[in-house]
């Protein structure tokens, strides 16, 4: 099995053909990696351009300018060959040597950049999906972020500003709260991105978490509070808050 250095050799070796470039075609052979692909596998990756190519433990993470995150695990035997105008290369150096068998070239990538990136894999336990972290959590970090900080989500921005333009002390409180949730949540998606069982999880250990975020109906968590956690649409998105202490 790849070991964390050579995972991270992969990533070096594939962020200078993926980095910035888009996928102008993919083409999956198999339905059944280590979990079976999406349906709309492909469809979510072709033209989206990858802004960067990040690894977590063995995780290789590709931020789509879509907002989706590609996660890639080279499980057991998987490995990518990169073919461009400068000849082929096999990023990462393995203990074993890998298959260059085309048969188990289960997904290809033609990039933008020009070269074609195949995903071999023989015994068929890597895997790739589609995590939607970013935009996903975005709006649960403002609704938890402003119950933190106790302010209402009905509050103008402009409110947590002085009339000179000087931040009020409630600006303070919602840096301090989104700096909170950030922490939290990455603290808890390293837990679970750590675990393979738990990859399924788009939010992993986070979710257990929420103080109001999908909480409608439900007594508010902030100590003293007698509140019930309320919905309301903004901006076409499920916006939960306490109107009791969020003020
Ligand atoms: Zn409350």
């Amino acid at each position: 099995m790849p070991e964390l250095p050579e995972v991270e050799t992969v990533r070096r070796g594939l962020a200078p053909v993926m980095e910035g470039a888009r996928f102008t075609k993919v083409i999956a052979h198999r339905g059944d990696l280590r979990w079976p692909l999406a349906p709309d596998f492909v469809a979510r990756l072709e033209g989206k351009r990858v802004e960067g190519l990040g690894r977590r433990a063995k995780y290789l993470l590709a931020d789509l300018s879509s907002g989706d995150v590609l996660v890639m695990h080279l499980g057991m035997s998987g490995s990518f060959r990169v073919a461009r105008s400068g000849g082929k290369t096999t990023p990462g150096r393995y203990y074993h040597e890998r298959s260059k068998n085309a048969a188990h070239d289960h997904v290809v990538f033609h990039m933008s950049s020009g070269a074609r990136i195949a995903f071999n894999d023989p015994r068929r336990f890597g895997m790739m999906k589609h995590q939607k972290v970013v935009a996903g959590l975005g709006n649960i970090y403002v609704c938890e972020a402003l119950h933190r900080a106790r302010l209402s989500p009905k509050r103008r921005a402009s409110t947590i500003a002085t009339k000179a333009g000087a931040p009020h002390e409630r600006a303070q409180r919602l840096v301090d709260a989104i700096k909170a949730v950030l922490a939290d949540a990455i603290a808890a998606g390293g837990s679970s991105l750590r675990d393979h069982r738990r990859t399924d999880g788009e939010l992993g250990d986070f979710q257990h978490d929420f103080r109001v975020y999908d909480r409608e109906g439900k007594r508010c968590s902030t100590p003293g509070c007698k509140g019930t956690i309320r919905r309301m649409v903004q901006t076409g998105r499920s916006t939960f808050f306490c109107p009791v202490c969020q003020r």
